[in-house]
């Protein structure tokens, strides 16, 4: 992407006018919604909270797998 366009797209959500966080993006963004879907089946199957200490604790390293995928797919695996 180049620069003049990335500073017209500063890095804020434009859904919650927020500061994109890991957080948000990880749990909350609706833009990537559909992407986060099967990570969110997934935890719901095992009885794990979807939250950011399920995600990127160590105790979950399944989970962590599917995060990889989604934030692969949701092409943000070099955003953060
Ligand atoms: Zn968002």
């Amino acid at each position: 992407m180049l620069p003049y366009i990335a500073n017209a797209f500063p890095p804020q959500c434009s859904t919650y006018n927020v500061t994109l966080s890991v957080e948000h993006i990880l749990l909350h963004c609706v833009r990537y919604r559909e992407e986060r879907r099967p990570l969110a089946v997934y935890c719901r199957g095992r009885g794990l909270p979807l939250k950011q200490t399920t995600l990127l604790g160590d105790e979950h390293p399944d989970v962590v797998d599917i995060l990889m995928i989604y934030l692969t797919e949701a092409n943000l695996i070099r955003k953060l």
